[in-house]
């Protein structure tokens, strides 16, 4: 297991050390006790992999079959849709995806963000979203750990264009491209926010009047409900699955969930059932196209 410095819980060297695993990390500003530890840095990269490789490869004949279960085959994803990647496919103009916005093929957009928690059984929330959202022809635009869950769901390839909206379907099938689309890492949302901008330039717009939502169904680093008030303050309702640690002041709560509305044109919605969430991000986008004079 190699790790640099991203959300990495400390206790998996422990975890590791149950198995045969050996746990590695590669940051300076993020060693661990117990691990092993390597420098990497670009010019070294490559001749560190391999030493890493042949690490794990000597580690293999450890393994304990019965105490070892793999339980996933491997799936394909179609990823690296930067706006340079999505902007190329659409022929270098963001025409073709307003065109389909302002015929309803495609209603809106969705970028569902962030972890796994606990709390919440692993991806039930994640793939219960993105699946209730592409069905309404609602396209999802996927960063951070959460593309591991669509993935895992099929939702990361264009055959996943059947799970779709008869609208969104047909964008998809003529594109090429999964429903659910991958953008990155957590840290990679400004790249969503980039797109939205360029919409919103296009259209003459705020990001605020856009049919556009935000969400994280099972956020658990504070870094992730950052990313939320980032999306918030930039005009983008957005939904967490669950509350973030604000409840004992009625005010902030209050400021959360409606206060912001009238300052940035967005709220956070709160709701840990995915497909009332799906509900609550419908109605914004519906809102919103209405008020864009968009027919439904
Ligand atoms: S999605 Fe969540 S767990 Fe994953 S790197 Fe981002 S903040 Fe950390």
């Amino acid at each position: 297991m190699v790790v640099d410095y991203q959300c990495i819980m400390p206790s998996l060297v422990q975890i590791s050390g149950c198995y045969h695993t050996r746990f590695i990390t590669t940051a300076g500003k993020a060693k661990f006790t117990g691990a092993t530890h390597f420098d990497i840095h670009p010019e070294n990269a490559m001749q560190k992999a391999l030493e890493i490789v042949a690490m794990a490869v000597d580690a293999y004949a450890e393994r304990d079959p019965a105490r070892v279960e793999i339980p996933v085959e491997p799936v394909e994803i179609m990823t690296g849709f930067s706006n340079e990647a999505v902007l190329e496919a659409l022929g270098g103009t963001l025409t073709p995806l307003l065109d389909a916005v302002k015929s309803g093929a495609i209603r809106g957009f969705v970028g569902i963000v962030g972890c796994n928690n606990p709390k919440i059984k692993q991806d039930s929330a994640n793939v219960g979203l993105a699946k209730e959202l592409i069905k309404r022809d609602i396209m999802v635009l996927a960063t951070g750990c959460v593309t591991t869950a669509a993935g895992k769901a099929g939702l990361l390839v264009p055959e996943a264009a059947s799970m779709a909206g008869d609208g969104l379907k047909g964008v998809c099938e003529a594109l090429g491209v999964p429903p659910v689309l991958h953008l990155g890492s957590c840290v990679d949302n400004s790249r969503i926010l980039h797109l939205c901008g360029l919409i919103a330039k296009e259209l003459g717009v705020d990001i605020s009047d856009l049919p556009v939502g935000a969400s994280s169904p099972e956020w658990y680093s504070e870094k992730a409900a950052a990313i939320g008030l980032y999306a918030v303050a930039s005009g983008i309702q957005t939904h967490l699955g669950l509350p973030p640690n604000i409840l004992g002041s009625e005010t902030v709560t209050d400021l959360a969930l409606n206060g912001l509305q009238d300052i940035v044109g967005a709220a956070f919605h709160v709701e840990p059932d995915p497909i009332k969430a799906a509900d609550l991000l419908d109605a914004r986008i519906k809102d919103r196209r209405t008020r864009l004079g968009l027919s439904e």
